[in-house]
């Protein structure tokens, strides 16, 4: 039979938007549900699976102190310290310039701060799929569920965000990894032009083995993800041990409004991706977190859902905004043609390589 639940937040997603939402309703006094409609959080890995250093989250984004406790994780989640990023573009030339970071195992990542929740004290319901809302209650696979503030931490195609009313992502690319035996470097390898049109194939070393995956743009390609993602494979001579999993990955920035006098959306529901690189984890937390603590603060104080909004904008709006211009820049100029990937590369150079990754402007 159905269940009846009742609860003051509602969390759509489990993921690290979902979970850190999640665990700063809870610490902040409210009861909190999160529904997952996998059997098993985190599972399977859809995921390139690095994490920037705070240090270089702060580059980003901004110094704030905050940041430390945030990204404060267990030395058993960060399988593999990285040094550097390297570029190749389709001549084979390399760009190479520092970059801290770790890869680690998205499933054991996502896992962690989902439990992180639970001992806050949020309920945490898996194989319930949230469906839709009807005269504001929420319809899901195992019944209605009645709650004060929902949270659609359910990843790039929100169906939270189209139950409040709110803009979807558009322009969402494919992307698909998978792990390769063997040693690597301790280096981000991403490789550039036909071999992932309007985006990027890459390498991210981890202990014995690698995470590869391909993303690209539909419009500059010819062929099924998977032909590419094999091809890659066969050039780069991986030796993949796992089914390909894959998703999609917004590419343009942020949506225009994430919230409304009910609701809010975190993470890749939001939009909060940088459209340079597709990654994606360190603002999925950041405005879990602060989505979390607005509806305990709205439910307990009067606090307006709107500040939400506000918060995040002020820490991550602008750098994601530029890095939605500088994609826009190489999708006109850089992603046209091999020819115009490997001059676009030549031209920019290192240094100014290095800004568009760390979503920088490219001129003054
Ligand atoms: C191939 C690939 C590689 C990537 N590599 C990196 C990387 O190396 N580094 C990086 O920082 N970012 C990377 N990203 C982006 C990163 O994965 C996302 O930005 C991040 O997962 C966003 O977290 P999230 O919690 O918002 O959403 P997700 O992690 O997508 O979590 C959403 C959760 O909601 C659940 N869900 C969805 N719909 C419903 C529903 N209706 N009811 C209930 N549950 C639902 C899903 O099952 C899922 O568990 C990559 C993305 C892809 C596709």
């Amino acid at each position: 039979m159905a269940e009846k639940i009742k609860t003051d937040v509602l969390v759509v997603g489990s993921g690290p938007a979902g979970s850190l939402a999640a665990r700063s309703a809870a610490e902040n006094g409210v009861s909190v549900t999160m529904i997952e409609m996998r059997p098993e959080v985190g599972v399977p890995v859809r995921c390139g699976e690095l994490m920037p250093s705070v240090h270089e989250i702060k580059d980003m984004f901004g110094d704030l102190p905050e940041f430390d406790e945030l990204f404060d994780l267990p030395s058993s989640l960060m399988v593999r310290n990285v040094e550097a990023i390297r570029l190749i573009d389709p001549k084979s030339r390399t760009w190479e310039f520092p970059f801290t970071g770790y890869t680690t195992d998205r499933d054991r990542f996502d896992q962690y701060l989902a439990e992180q929740a639970v001992s806050s004290g949020a309920e945490l319901i898996k194989s319930c799929r949230f469906k839709g809302l009807e005269n504001g209650v929420a319809k899901t696979t195992i019944g209605d569920i009645e709650f004060k503030v929902i949270i659609g931490a359910d990843g790039p195609g929100s169906r939270v965000a189209q139950s409040l009313g709110l803009p979807r992502n558009r322009n969402q690319y494919p992307a698909v990894s998978a792990q390769a035996d063997g040693d690597f470097d301790p280096v981000i390898q991403m490789f550039f032009g036909g071999i992932a049109p309007g985006a990027y194939g890459w390498i991210m070393p981890k202990a014995g083995q690698a995470n590869v995956g391909v993303g690209f743009s539909p419009k500059f390609s010819n062929g099924t993800l998977g032909e590419y993602f094999d091809k890659f494979v066969r050039l780069q001579g991986l030796d993949v041990k796992t089914r390909i999993e894959g998703k999609y990955v917004p590419s343009e920035g942020p949506i225009a409004k994430t919230y409304t006098d009910i609701g809010m959306v975190v993470g890749d529901a939001a939009g909060v991706v940088m459209p340079v690189n597709g990654g994606g984890i360190p603002q999925a937390m950041i405005t879990g977190r602060m989505a979390g603590q607005v509806a305990a603060d709205n439910i307990l104080g009067n606090r307006s859902i709107a500040e939400y909004e506000q918060a995040w904008r002020s820490i991550l709006y602008k750098p994601l905004k530029i890095a939605a211009g500088n994609k826009k820049l190489a999708d006109t100029f850089a992603f046209r043609s091999e020819g115009s990937t490997a001059f676009c590369m030549r031209l920019l150079g290192k240094r100014r390589m290095g800004k568009l990754i760390r979503c920088k402007r490219l001129f003054p």
